[in-house]
């Protein structure tokens, strides 16, 4: 069940459970409350496709598993990026298949990852997760990506510059694996967006629930709101 909540607050990406939120848990396992979740394989975790796809797959259909991710290409870290690569693009077709958007993690692959999103031309959204980096926002915003922004706006003045740039149906936010309360996250953006907490929280509500809408179909179903 979902709590009704006074607002609701999204949180489309982390590692740690945090109360008051709808979040969308990292996990690799069935998660046996009624939290929301994310399924897939990290790219650093990328050799070890054949052993966990299956289980993916299952994860996948659990009516929790609201999102196939996070999943992506590592330039950084992990194996060599044709293998991240096949791995990545196996998710991504599992993501079609199940219509779950994608909860992608890029660090220095973005050509990469546009050429697939090009070449695959998917039906499903793609969330950019932890964006940080400014010079890829016009990239970002004409591929239709959605674009998810966590702890670093509360100190990171390129990207607090650039907020304003972003559309708003584009705009989600996430904590990841920061203990921060995601309300802090908000509260940030607003102020930069000179918008109240209130208008923004409508703003998101309305992104995530047209993103993931196994989480929006599943909540009529419940009646919940
Ligand atoms: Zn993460």
């Amino acid at each position: 069940m979902i709590n009704i909540l006074a607002s609701m607050i999204f949180d489309v990406h982390s590692h740690i459970k945090q109360p008051e939120t709808i979040q969308i848990l990292q996990s690799n396992e069935a998660i046996l409350d009624d939290s929301f979740f994310s399924a897939g394989i990290h790219p650093w975790e990328s050799a070890q496709f054949n052993s966990k796809i299956k289980g993916l797959v299952k994860l996948a259909e659990h009516e929790h598993c609201i999102a196939i991710g996070e999943c992506g290409l590592d330039k950084l870290t992990g194996p060599s990026l044709d293998i991240q690569q096949e791995v990545f693009e196996a998710q991504l077709l599992i993501s079609e298949q199940l219509q779950l958007p994608v909860i992608i993690h890029c660090v220095r692959s973005f050509s990469e990852i546009v050429q697939i999103r090009k070449n695959l031309n998917p039906k499903q959204p793609w969330i950019f997760h932890g964006f940080n980096k400014t010079s890829l926002l016009d990239k970002l915003i004409s591929e239709d990506m959605m674009i998810s922004i966590g702890a670093s706006i509360l100190n990171n003045p390129s990207l607090q510059e650039c907020l304003n740039q972003i559309p708003n149906q584009n705009l989600l936010f996430e904590t990841d694996n920061s203990e921060i309360e995601i309300k802090a996250i908000y509260q940030k953006a607003a102020a930069l967006k000179q918008l109240t907490l209130q208008e923004l929280e409508s703003i998101v509500e309305q992104n995530f629930k047209r993103t993931f809408k196994k989480w929006t179909i599943g909540s009529k179903e419940q009646n919940c709101y």
